[in-house]
């Protein structure tokens, strides 16, 4: 089996609702998404596949969702202030942590054209140089044992 892994950085704003701690408070972060995909073949070229066919109409979709965005749960009451102010604002029905958005993202990936051998494998947020949450398929052990 063959894996390729993507990286696109991207910054956010984001808060907890629910966080007992200093995670409740407006904060940022610079994050960076890894998306990694899997095949047991390659192309012509020998890729899995090329890895800007991935990279740019993901990196797309974050610029316009994500990047200098505040993502929010879609019950924080900050967000009518928010709107009413222009501001960027990315809504999940729940917390924006960074395993939601891990597996929002995945979701999205999935979504992308790619070649029928190449499945995603997982993807992964590190919100911070030691805090990196991921989702992955379900049956990846088994997927492996191919
Ligand atoms: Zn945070």
């Amino acid at each position: 089996m063959y894996k390729i892994l993507v990286k696109i950085n991207f910054e956010y704003a984001h808060r907890l609702l629910h966080h007992c701690g200093k995670c409740r408070h407006v904060h940022g972060h610079s994050g960076e998404a890894t998306i990694e995909l899997m095949s047991p073949t390659l192309n012509d070229n020998c890729f899995v596949m090329d890895f800007s066919d991935i990279k740019t109409p993901l990196k797309q979709w974050i610029n316009e969702f994500w990047d200098h965005a505040y993502l929010a749960h879609e019950q924080d009451p900050l967000l009518p202030a928010l709107r009413a102010e222009g501001m960027k604002i990315f809504t999940f029905p729940a917390e924006p942590s960074a395993e939601i958005m891990a597996r929002y993202l995945f979701e999205q990936v999935v979504s992308l054209e790619r070649p029928i051998n190449v499945q995603v494998m997982r993807v992964t947020i590190r919100e911070t140089c030691t805090g990196i949450a991921s989702y992955q398929r379900d049956d990846i052990e088994q997927v492996y044992e191919i």
